[in-house]
């Protein structure tokens, strides 16, 4: 029985207007490649770094949320290390002296979060490689975890809770298919009471967070394969083959010191807490919205929705905001307001035309008022569910108000009570049978008769009133 130990360094694209060292724009969808660039982040020789404040900020912040120490003291630090896709020859990153220090995310403990800049991006094809300097220079943040991660599992749970902070806060989209969010872990084994840990590998490119857990669950194996045989572990880098899924070997890991770490020295040290550079932690902590986690509780609590449920409307902030706005709108109309009602509205038919669509909840032309008055409507038996998903797909094309698309479209409930009289008197005719069965007690007939009568006005007799003049109509 091995027992494997696994800590996490996890990369991310911090969303700034503009570079870490530079002015040039920050866009991550850029296509065009090289237009995002000038002699700072080309490296040219003579020029001088300057440090984007937004990005230092923005680390302040995530340092805050997940309840990590703000240093006082901060540098950057050059790492020396030559890449076709990073033009200076090092990168400026943060050795000793990071912005944050521990800080934990769901039972894990988190060593340090630094800044630095990436690098550019290489594409190879046939016999050449080309390089894009657009990315060069972006800042980066690097999040590195203790060993206390025991399963692929807890490991996706991290990265996942963690990706949905970075979002709350506005700090980064952490796409991790555009890159904007990269994985590697350390994975070691050890037998059971062993009192030390066994020798770590390193698995990079991880673009997902099935890759995280597949990447994990193999190397497991892989080790534990190893030391079953009575051979060893080489402590060394190995990337992720998403083809194959399979870990690869790709070169023994350097130690820190191949790195020739030194104070950068076009730069400044930066004292946060004190001094002119100093930031306003009270105010920066009263910016953080209610983190996920917290929303997750609350929404379980406080509108008595299921699991799955509180899933999808948390995992993205603007949804979860959308769904209070609207469930607000929908208890100010009444007391008795349906939220689970709306809450299915919401998950499954809207979210279903959002994603036929592909269009977020930003763009979406109903207005939370608007899905709150259609399921007011349901809820008082003034519409029923047939005609409400129809109302649902034309209040997403025209972004009307129910009321309004009703009258307008032809789709106003039938609720006028003589001519429901005249219909059910026609179906009571028509039905001998159901009624004889009816009136020998079996309520399904009632059920039928309702039916016939929604068959005859295409789905718009108002279901409420339509039982009770046929319950009237047959105990006569
Ligand atoms: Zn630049």
């Amino acid at each position: 029985m091995y027992i494997p130990t696994i800590g996490l360094e996890i990369h991310a694209e911090l969303k700034t207007k503009t570079k870490m060292f530079c002015s040039c724009k920050n866009v991550p969808d850029e296509e065009q490649p090289n237009v995002n660039v000038c002699p700072i982040c080309l490296g040219h020789p003579g020029t001088l770094p300057v440090i984007n404040r937004e990005a230092v900020k923005l680390m302040v912040k995530i340092g805050l949320a997940l309840q990590g120490t703000i240093a006082d003291y901060s540098q950057f630090d050059r790492k020396s290390y030559f890449y076709p896709d990073l033009p200076k020859g090092y990168q400026i990153s943060q050795y000793e002296h990071p912005i944050v220090e521990k800080g934990f995310l769901r039972d894990t403990r988190i060593t340090r979060i630094h800044l630095e800049e990436d690098a550019g991006r290489l594409s190879h094809a046939d016999d050449r490689s080309l390089v894009d300097f657009n990315r060069a220079g972006l800042p980066l943040m690097e999040l590195v975890t203790e060993p206390d991660i025991h399963n692929a599992e807890e490991a996706v749970s991290f990265a996942r809770g963690l990706q949905e902070i970075l979002r709350y806060l506005g700090a980064s989209d952490a796409d991790m298919e555009k890159g904007q969010m990269r994985i590697e872990a350390n994975i070691s084994i050890a037998p059971e009471g062993a009192g030390k840990l066994g020798t770590k590998v390193e698995v990079k490119n991880i673009n997902s967070f099935k890759a995280v857990h597949d990447a994990i669950e193999f190397e497991i194996g892989r080790q534990s394969k190893l030391l079953d045989e009575g051979k060893k572990v080489v402590q060394e880098t190995r990337g992720w083959d998403d083809m194959r899924n399979v870990t690869v070997s790709q070169r023994i890991k350097e130690e820190a010191n191949d790195y020739r770490y030194f104070p950068e020295p076009d730069l400044p040290p930066m004292n946060l807490l004190s001094g002119p550079d100093t930031f306003d932690l009270k105010k920066i902590k009263s910016e953080i919205p209610e983190l996920p986690d917290e929303k997750r509780n609350r929404f379980g609590v406080e509108y008595g929705l299921g699991k799955d449920i509180v899933e999808t409307l948390v995992a993205e902030k603007e949804l979860a905001d959308w769904f209070e706005e609207a469930a607000s709108e929908l208890k100010e109309k009444t007391e008795k307001s349906d939220v689970q009602l709306l809450a299915n509205y919401l998950t499954s038919d809207l979210k279903g035309l959002m994603k036929t669509r592909s269009v977020s909840i930003d763009e979406i032309k109903i207005k939370p008022e608007h899905l709150a008055h259609l399921v007011f409507l349901i809820q008082n038996g003034k519409l029923t569910s047939r005609l409400a998903k129809g109302m649902l797909a034309k209040m997403f094309e025209t972004g009307d108000d129910p009321e309004s698309l009703a009258k307008s479209e032809g789709m106003e409930t039938l609720s006028d009570e003589g001519e429901l009289q005249k219909i059910v008197g026609e179906v009571i005719a028509k039905n001998e049978k159901s009624v004889a069965d009816y009136k020998k007690g079996k309520q399904n007939a009632l059920q039928f008769l309702v039916g016939q009568v929604m068959a005859k006005t295409k789905g718009k007799a108002e279901p409420g009133l339509t039982k009770k003049i046929l319950e009237a109509e047959l105990n006569r």
